[in-house]
């Protein structure tokens, strides 16, 4: 009998343990998408993807420089766990280079990758990968983005880079038709515009396709990997006070969270988190109708983003500490913790 309890004691350590530490992580961050924008998604869709997810939080996103982030500092809390000022990418406010999740992983041998709908040098993606003291750096940031280790680049931004260099480390694509035959090679970049793309309606390849991509070039790698897919354009439409855009880049984003949870729910050992850099607009839905799925009338209070916390979900091992009310920071700190602990 103590035998048996000892074996189940162990039994049950050795399964909370493994399903505690992901083995990968899929982070998506909805540009701009705080929980009026969530819930506007929800009318549009009747009911999210994001839904799939058991565990749910807030997050505060306020900078070292200001109550009000942008996404630049937000980017590096959330890639360093260590906050910083408006403007600076992956440095300290003191401009020193702070470790992020993906050289984490890179280092815990794990394949790495970014996928967003704007250009790769912008502050989000960027503050995944670079270490700069102000966002404004496309050039200098490019080349970071082209020496980095990162093995899928997923976005836009080609007026930036350096093709033939980039080219001689990854496989490339530069339209929709190359993106869809690039096959799983273990390097890839698809980089489809030469700054920014357009808005959802117009995009060519769309971010779940972006996604499922992604997912499936760097779960080829035994050891795991951390990928960071960006909804980069509600931002956008919130700094326009463009309430219709605002909506259909939350569902195109949320179509794309699907796609991970997917994904998530087949492994078994992946850990999806949605969350959001910041709100924008401080947008409010204002009439509409659940019955019809529709947003009818919006309003925003100003052109800028606001400190309202964001909103945190969380699906599989280790979710669960995502509960609740958190700073932005440790965000990053947790996914570099389970990084640095995860089995490889
Ligand atoms: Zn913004």
């Amino acid at each position: 009998m103590k035998k048996l309890i000892l074996f189940l004691c162990l039994f049950v350590t050795a399964v909370f343990a493994g399903e505690s530490v992901p083995k990968n992580i899929i982070f998506f961050i909805g540009d701009g998408m705080g929980l009026p924008q969530v819930t506007a998604g929800k009318v549009a869709k009747g009911s999210l993807e994001m839904e799939r997810c058991p565990v749910t939080g807030f997050a505060t996103t306020w900078s070292a420089s200001s109550l009000v982030t942008d996404s630049a500092a937000a980017a590096t809390a959330l890639s360093t766990g260590v906050k910083t000022g408006n403007g600076m990418l992956g440095v300290s406010p003191d401009d020193h280079p702070l470790q992020n999740v993906i050289e984490a992983a890179e280092k815990r041998g794990k394949s790495t990758g970014v996928a967003v709908v704007c250009s790769l040098t912008h502050a989000t993606p960027a503050g995944f990968i670079v270490h700069v003291p102000s966002r404004k750096m496309d050039p200098e940031i490019a080349q970071q983005i082209a020496a980095s280790d990162v093995d899928v680049l997923f976005g836009g931004g080609l007026d930036y880079f350096d093709l033939p260099e980039l080219q001689k480390k990854m496989t490339v694509a530069l339209t929709a038709e190359e993106f869809r035959s690039l096959g799983t090679p273990k390097k890839a970049a698809a980089i489809l515009y030469p700054v920014h793309p357009p808005y959802a309606a117009e995009r060519s390849v769309s971010l779940k396709e972006l996604t499922q991509k992604a997912i499936e070039i760097l779960a080829q790698d035994k050891d795991g990997f951390f990928l960071m897919v960006e909804g980069s354009q509600i931002d956008w439409a919130g700094h326009k006070n463009d309430g219709p855009n605002v909506v259909s880049e939350v569902v195109d984003f949320d179509d794309a969270v699907g796609a991970g949870l997917d994904f998530a729910e087949k492994n078994g050992k992946t850990l999806v988190i949605i969350t959001a850099d910041h709100e924008t607009g401080g947008f409010a839905l204002l009439d509409g109708s659940v019955e019809n799925k529709a947003v009818d009338k919006t309003g925003f209070v100003h052109g800028g983003h606001t400190a309202a916390m964001a909103p945190v979900f969380a699906f599989g091992p280790g979710s669960s500490v995502f509960s609740g009310i958190h700073d932005n920071t440790d965000i990053g700190k947790t996914m570099i913790r389970f990084i640095q602990t995860s089995e490889k």
